[in-house]
């Protein structure tokens, strides 16, 4: 049938909003092939410096070599630069000469969790129990009665280095924050949600048997101290001295029939932290320097030497700079950055949180996200036209389907990125990432065709 006029007139001027699945079938194989990648990544990398470890071996695998200052390099070199092993910073030398600027891919390997207390071990009517402190927004009533796995670093009296991952390998032993029964519950389900499980009830079961002797005092955390001494060395007093947590023990997995998505722990920022990886190693001879950095500590306002408000980032690139003889001021005004990270995705359980014309949808690509914070777009970076011009030409030049969004309805909450640190040293930043569902859970949702298409993305920019 012929269009109308009207058909032919809406076809030129409006705005198409494409799911992939429906206009790309064909990339639906390739999706699933590249999260198998992915949903290994995950499970390797729950903690910031499992996934810099991990990052280090297939940047080395890629012809990757320790970042040395004052040398020259040349193009198609493959540099990293380890930060205290917590964030790490990989380039491809590009051709362009430095002071046109370089593309920076920013995404962080830091994700919401139950950190131990310095002090964290005691005992209870006859229990033993970690006292945790999250880190990052949780909704804490969901981090109960979810098997959790104990991840980190503990630093011994004499500077030995002691790793910790307890509750991965299959017959590992997991770890547990009761929750009360519904039976008893009558007081506790009047409180507000927020409140459903308080912070100071955020208690880790450990175990329950004692050293079997009447003249300890305290033989239940005795035996726990008995088994980490055992296994790993350790006293009480080297608690003092660690970086210790407690994630979700659930591996990746498919989610659905059709196995369209993705269910892990830790996906916001290790989607956007892998994908950029993947499309960083792959990069051969890049038209501008590319720059990828997978950082630490975003998800408690990017602060310190491993996050992105602190100097770690400038003075890589004042090394960069310097080795080429250009001021770090040029190539910085010069430069391109997506802030590689995850939105919202809409959820059709929960529509009122969301406006439906400005949400991010499952499966309609990676999210570009003009502009972040709450209330009037405070604490935001918010990108100009011209940036979005930029950004926009890379992606659609390669055919890559995307997405507008911005996080949920207009005074309902909000929340930041990397972005607005990047902008903040002269660089012209955008966000770009996965929609997310269940985001900050300790299982959170994607779609596989997003995965692939925000990889798809950073590859156009790399190029
Ligand atoms: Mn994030
Ligand atoms: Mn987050």
């Amino acid at each position: 049938m012929a269009k109308t006029e009207g058909q032919k007139l809406e076809e030129k001027l409006c705005y198409k909003i494409q799911n992939i699945g429906m206009e790309r079938p064909e990339d639906v194989e390739k999706a699933m092939a590249f999260c198998e990648g992915y949903k290994e990544f995950l499970d390797h990398a729950k903690i910031e410096r499992e996934a810099v470890r991990e990052t280090i071996r297939m940047a080395e695998e890629n012809g990757y070599k320790p970042f040395e200052r004052s040398k020259k390099y040349k193009t198609g070199d493959k540099v990293y630069l380890d930060n205290r092993g917590k964030s790490i910073i990989l380039t491809t030398i590009g051709k362009r000469p430095l002071d046109e600027g370089v593309h920076f891919n920013i995404a962080h390997i830091d994700s919401p969790r139950l950190d131990l207390k310095p002090n964290p071990l005691y005992e209870k009517e006859e229990l033993a129990f970690f006292k945790t402190h999250y880190y990052g927004g949780i909704k804490k009533y969901q981090w109960a009665v979810t098997p959790l796995a104990l991840h980190g670093r503990v630093m011994l009296r004499d500077g030995r280095a002691i790793d910790l991952d307890l509750g991965e390998k299959p017959g590992d032993p997991v770890f547990v924050v009761s929750d009360l029964l519904p039976h008893l519950a009558q007081e506790q389900v009047k409180r507000t949600l927020a409140d459903g499980i308080k912070g100071e009830e955020l208690n880790v079961l450990l175990g329950s048997t004692p050293i079997a002797d009447p003249e300890v005092k305290q033989a239940f955390k005795l035996k726990v101290l008995s088994i980490l001494h055992e296994m790993y060395g350790i006293t009480e007093a080297d608690f003092l001295r660690a970086e210790l947590t407690m994630v979700p023990a659930q591996h990746a997995v498919d989610i659905g029939f059709d196995r369209s998505m993705v269910g892990a722990y830790g996906q916001d920022d290790k989607v956007c932290a892998y994908t950029a990886l993947m499309a960083e190693l792959e990069t051969k001879k890049p038209e501008y320097t590319t720059v990828t950095a997978l950082v630490d500590k975003e998800e408690i306002g990017s602060v310190g030497n491993t996050g992105m408000s602190g100097d770690m980032l400038l003075h890589y690139m004042e090394d960069l700079a310097e080795a080429e003889g250009e001021r770090v001021r040029d190539v910085l005004r010069a430069s391109l950055c997506l802030s590689a990270d995850v939105n919202a995705a809409f959820d059709p359980t929960f529509p009122d949180a969301f406006e439906a014309n400005n949400a991010s949808y499952m499966n309609r690509g990676p999210v570009l996200t003009k502009y972040t914070g709450s209330r009037g777009k405070s604490g935001s970076n918010d990108a100009s036209a011209e940036t979005m011009q930029r950004v926009i030409k890379y992606m659609d030049d390669e055919n890559v389907m995307w997405q507008i969004g911005e996080l949920g309805r207009v005074d309902l909450g909000g929340g930041g990125t990397v972005a607005m640190f990047i902008a903040n040293m002269d660089v012209d930043t955008v966000d770009l990432g996965v929609p997310v569902l269940a985001m900050h859970a300790p299982f959170e949702i994607t779609s596989k065709l997003d995965v692939y298409y925000t990889y798809k993305a950073f590859k156009a920019f790399n190029k």
